[in-house]
């Protein structure tokens, strides 16, 4: 997580108590005033009027009976109020809300990305900037009709769009609430930023649903993956395919004549020292699964936090010399879309 992200995450909890008593009325028209949308539609509109979210919806639900939702598989009943490895329940639990300016340019533009920060995860990095939340599940609890009514609060604020942070173990809360928002008048493209480890049957849940996907891919080496993100072995194939399907669905970036995102991918990859993150690796794999024009956003901002100074060797920040390394191999790769 950037410094300006935990800035705003300080400020945050303030912000989303000002936005949960934002009047639900007049969002109908918010799309429509100057930094809003005028003529996008969210892929979600016509799956709704189709019955379909309704019955996507309902099959998100029955996994939580014995959860599947994630690669981890821990086949506990959440329904009956039982948890495992993201230590998330039934019930929904939301640590922040508000505009955030510190995200990528196309999604913030004018009047911020519409950021919802949900607690727990399932990746679960032993270096995670974001550990209060992530780890200690930090937040409170919130209804499907609250959630739906800050989503519709952040349209009304001009934001560009829904971002919803950490929302791999929460799908079926964001479901609900998306239907509730859909029928007082949402329309906001709906980014899935996530850590990179959903499992493949899950996002082909999310076909049509999801505008734009901004993943991580963390690490090509399961061996690592295992060490730093509470044995996750297999996260290099589970992000490989699963990125491979939201490239699918979405394709590369598409922005409006203000170059705001509408849709597509993306990607976003933590530089580690010592190249742990096999950054080369990551950017012949981008070149070459999905296209060189892939909005690639190779992040240097790694320091060490939470657990990293138990690993020698994360416990520093990284090198000019490792940062300048990787964006050699990314023109080497050729791609020719990285974030600035
Ligand atoms: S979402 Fe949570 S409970 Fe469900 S399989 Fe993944 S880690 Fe386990």
């Amino acid at each position: 997580m950037s410094c300006s992200r935990r800035r705003f995450l300080r400020d945050a909890l303030a912000a989303a108590s000002a936005l949960a008593v934002y009047p639900a009325a007049g969002c109908r028209a918010a799309w429509r005033r100057p930094g809003g949308f005028k003529e996008f539609e969210p892929a979600y509109l016509e799956l709704e009027r189709e019955g379909e979210l309704a019955k996507r919806e309902k099959e998100l639900w029955a996994i939580y009976e014995k959860c599947q939702l994630c690669p981890r598989k821990c086949e506990v009943n959440r329904l009956a109020g039982e948890n495992k490895v993201c230590e998330a329940t039934n019930e929904l639990v939301v640590h922040s809300a508000g505009p955030h300016y510190g995200e990528e340019t196309p999604l913030v533009g004018r009047w911020g990305s519409g950021t919802i920060f949900f607690s727990h995860c399932n990746l679960r990095c032993c270096f995670c900037q974001n550990w209060e939340i992530a780890h200690r599940g930090d937040g409170g609890p919130m209804s499907h009709g609250r959630l739906a009514r800050v989503m519709l609060a952040l349209q009304e604020r001009g934001c560009h769009n829904i971002n919803l942070v950490t929302p791999t173990h929460v799908v079926p809360h964001i479901v609900r609430a998306l239907r509730i928002a859909i029928a007082d008048g949402l329309r906001l493209p709906l980014v899935y930023n996530t850590g990179g480890y959903d499992k493949l049957e899950t996002i082909q849940q999310l076909d049509g649903v999801v505008d734009i996907y901004m993943p991580d891919f963390k690490f090509q080496d399961g061996e690592l993956s295992h060490k730093y993100c509470a044995e996750a072995g297999d996260y290099p194939q589970v992000a490989a395919a699963a990125i491979k399907e939201m490239h699918r669905q979405v394709g590369v970036l598409e922005t409006d004549e203000r170059g705001i995102a509408t849709r597509g991918v993306i990607l976003r990859h933590l530089v580690m020292p010592h190249n742990l993150a096999g950054t080369d690796r990551f950017v012949e794999w981008v070149a070459r699964e999905l296209s060189r024009d892939t909005y690639v956003n190779l992040m240097a901002q790694y320091r060490p936090s939470h657990k990293a100074f138990e690993y020698p060797e994360i416990a520093r920040s990284l090198t000019v010399e490792e940062w300048s390394r990787s964006l050699r191999w990314a023109a080497a790769a050729g791609l020719s879309n990285l974030a600035r």
